[in-house]
């Protein structure tokens, strides 16, 4: 029976069922978990004995640069970087290539070999969802899905100078199904707008030069329409001023923005069984907080202010960050923030592409190089790794390198064994520049991240963030069959053999997506059909037809018509529609 399957014996970490490390057994029946299999079912079903090893549900990777125009600027500007690492076609398999910025192919069987299963595309130009769609389409065995930028775009903006955020949130419902996209994406907003006339915004009160509207303005209506609207995820925020020395207090005061909100999620869902309330109660969620947390006036005297942020998180509950940790080695930095990008080519010098999207958003694209002898590649490693462990509550923090821009997420399991081998962290600090340790505080950290915890910032956490907990993230059941296989005995775990735990994290023991076997020890032995999801925000008719009269005025400033600008499902693998519903 496909999609029928027996996991047994092994240590299972299931956090949103409270399940830590018990010996038990996991069922799957038709891609779904079930809480048993019948004796025939059980007959017919593959078995994979666990025993002595652990069991988590796949991984989840809620903040990915994946698909899309920059992804593919990123491919297109980096012959070398295919040159590096190639994969061979199999039988099976497509052939392909890239080591920060893989083709679609090899990067769906590199989450997968590592236990991967649900990866979501971060920004996605209104304009250009149909290719990010296409590029998500040929990525295989990923169920998908991407987060809209909007935190530039006109409509929105007009509509919030305005003070009109009922049409703003019917524009957002309707951009939602238009372009069969996720969740509001806010990146450096009001400033990546000011990019078009050469400049940027340096505070949250300084206005953009057309609109008049200033950063906290938009953050403040974002949030608001994404809580009208009952959006299955918070809005998700790259703050302003990214990746400058001192920008740590603009970040913090951006979080303040949306402290208070009430949060509403409201989809029409049919839910996996957990432990845990499943609903979304954070308002905001701030991406690649380690970018956004450089303290100091200059690069001479900066510092980790990872600290002052992570006290401001511990204490609030409306926050959830995920890391952008920087794991050393080559990247491709790439962003919708196009100023910041500008800046890191006037430092660097290497090959700089950058775009602006019309009526809508902006992004740059740099190759860079993060050096263990570099004094702020060490700090930012450093910083990386405090935003995960000086942050007490596991809930609040996912970890993330923000592929490609921190490190490609083929290095996810070096970040891993850091979090959970303080020996590990050590080791890196005896080789690295002494900036890592002398301006942030992770060499007195002494915590180690438990299985547990891990199962909760890389696959629990993500998924009940994104609103993604009624099929992703946990074992209960009704969830996808989704399950990892790692060959680590919690029994016998020694963090300080660190050099065990890297290969046990790059190659999954099994990946099981859907029930199916997908990779074996990273090798793929299947590839089953994917799924993208997007939310379809219903809002009263009236007020999206009021709201289309202004939009379709518009048009006439974009450089293609009305009736070719949706994205219409045939772009979409299995395209899964979430029903949220935006009537209050
Ligand atoms: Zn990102």
């Amino acid at each position: 029976m496909a999609g029928t399957i027996a996991i047994k014996n092994g240590y299972v970490f299931d956090p949103l069922n409270e399940i830590k490390g018990e010996r038990m057994d996991i069922f799957i029946r038709d891609g779904k978990i079930v809480k048993e299999l019948s004796a025939a079912e059980l007959k017919n079903a593959k078995v994979i004995d666990a025993s002595g090893m652990t069991v988590m549900p796949g991984g989840v990777d809620s903040h990915s640069h994946v698909a899309g125009a920059k992804v593919n600027a990123g491919r297109m500007m980096r012959p070398e970087d295919h040159y590096k690492a190639n994969l061979k076609k199999t039988s099976l398999t497509h052939s392909g290539s890239g080591y920060t910025v893989p083709s679609v192919y090899k990067q769906g069987y590199d989450y997968a070999a590592m236990g991967y299963t649900t990866v979501f595309e971060a920004a996605i130009p209104p304009i250009e969802a149909r290719h990010t769609h296409e590029e998500m389409k040929a990525t295989p065995l990923l169920d998908m899905g991407g987060y809209l930028v909007l935190g530039n775009n006109f409509f929105l903006m007009r509509y919030l100078r305005d003070g009109d955020i009922e049409k703003a949130a019917a524009y957002v419902a309707w951009m939602m199904k238009t372009h069969k996209t996720y969740g509001i994406k806010c990146v450096n907003p009001a400033g990546v707008e000011n990019w078009g006339w050469g400049k940027n915004v340096s505070s949250l009160d300084e206005a953009n030069i057309h609109f008049e509207i200033t950063p906290r303005e938009v953050i403040k209506g974002l949030t608001e329409i994404n809580e009208r609207l009952g959006m299955p995820m918070p809005v998700h925020l790259h703050a302003n001023n990214l990746g400058h020395p001192g920008c740590y207090a603009l970040t913090k005061d951006s979080l303040k923005i949306p402290d208070g909100v009430k949060t509403r999620q409201n989809m029409d869902v049919e839910w996996a069984e957990t432990k845990m309330d499943p609903s979304r109660d954070r308002s905001v969620y701030l991406t690649h907080l380690m970018f956004n947390s450089f303290a100091g006036t200059t690069w001479g005297d900066c510092e980790s202010g990872v600290k002052d942020i992570a006290d401001y998180i511990n204490n609030k509950d409306h926050v959830v960050i995920d890391s952008g940790c920087t794991p050393f080695g080559e990247a491709t930095v790439m962003t919708g923030d196009g100023p910041a990008i500008h800046d890191l080519y006037t430092l660097t010098g290497n090959k700089w592409s950058n775009t602006d999207v019309e009526m809508e958003c902006g992004s740059g694209v740099i190759p860079f190089t993060y050096l263990k002898s570099n004094p702020v590649h060490s700090l930012q490693w450093a910083m990386g790794l405090e935003c995960l462990l000086l942050i007490n509550d596991p809930w609040k923090t996912i970890m993330t390198t923000d592929s490609p821009n921190g490190g490609p997420f083929t290095k996810y399991p070096e970040v891993m064994t850091w979090l959970m081998s303080e020996a590990f962290r050590k080791q890196t600090f005896s080789e690295c520049h002494k900036w890592a340790n002398d301006r942030s505080e992770l060499g007195g950290v002494n915590r180690e991240l438990s299985l547990y915890d891990l199962a909760i910032l890389t696959r629990a956490n993500p998924a009940k963030t994104i609103g993604m907990v009624h099929r992703k993230g946990s074992l209960g059941v009704g969830a996808d069959g989704d399950v990892t296989v790692y060959n680590i005995n919690p029994q016998q775990l020694d963090p300080n053999n660190y050099e065990a735990l890297l290969r046990t994290f790059r190659k999954a023991e099994y990946t099981v997506k859907g029930g199916e076997i997908v990779a074996v020890k990273g090798e793929i032995v299947s590839v089953p059909e994917k799924r993208t999801y997007y939310s379809e925000v219903h809002v009263e008719d009236e007020r999206e037809k009021e709201m289309l009269a202004d939009v379709k005025e518009w048009f006439r400033y974009y450089t293609l018509g009305f009736a070719n600008y949706p994205t219409s499902e045939k772009y979409l693998e299995n395209p899964t529609p979430i029903k949220v519903n935006g009537e209050r």
